[in-house]
């Protein structure tokens, strides 16, 4: 879903985007990550979707981490952005970016699928329900769960979509909403969350 997000930012002239994955391009990615192909396999990915996005839009600032952000490089990536877009696929690493995101006070989107649903909730930090008022803590983790490409690709693009109406003052964000776009049926669904009283990250808000 980061593929597809920062595309869509890159191309739609974002004027400053910064990209963080760890690990080499391997075979399995190939049926989602559009910013890879069978010549990145066994290359570290980072670098290569950097260059990418670069070749897409000559002005837009591209920076690309090689790795996952740990607690601390998370808050200073924070502290230096507008917004941040969480795709990965951990609880753990969710949860941190969104703790960084309310820390900061910046807008925060969170994206996840899991086989043909996927889902979206946008956190204004403050005001709305954060990720963590939704899990206090990380729910067990599957190590290998299934993927389509077709919905990293719309979840990703819906993720970029909340956040070019957010930096542009465009239209009406999903402030506080979780979408969920079940594939297998073709349904949509929207509600509004509510805040959790003491919220370990964001309730002192
Ligand atoms: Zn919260």
């Amino acid at each position: 879903m980061g593929g597809p997000a920062s595309l869509m930012l890159t191309m739609g002239g974002v004027g400053h985007v910064i990209i963080a994955h760890g690990g080499d391009m391997i075979s399995p990615d190939l049926n989602r990550q559009v910013l890879g192909s069978e010549s990145v396999l066994g290359k570290p990915r980072a670098g290569d979707f950097g260059e990418y996005l670069r070749s897409m839009n000559q002005f837009v600032e591209v920076e690309a981490i090689g790795h996952e952000p740990n607690d601390a490089e998370a808050a200073e990536l924070a502290a230096r952005c507008d917004i941040i877009l969480s795709c990965p696929p951990t609880f753990e690493e969710r949860l941190r970016l969104n703790l960084a995101a309310v820390q900061a006070g910046i807008p925060f989107i969170d994206a996840a699928q899991w086989g043909m649903t996927g889902t979206l909730i946008v956190v204004k930090p403050g005001q709305t329900a954060c990720l963590e008022c939704l899990y206090p803590e990380p729910p067990p983790f599957e190590e290998l769960f299934p993927v389509v490409g077709a919905i990293s690709a719309a979840t990703g693009s819906l993720a970029a979509l909340e956040a070019i109406k957010i930096l542009s003052g465009t239209g009406e964000p999903m402030w506080g909403k979780m979408l969920t776009y079940d594939g297998y049926r073709g349904n949509v669904t929207i509600v509004q969350l509510q805040r959790r009283d003491g919220c370990a990250c964001c309730s002192s808000l």
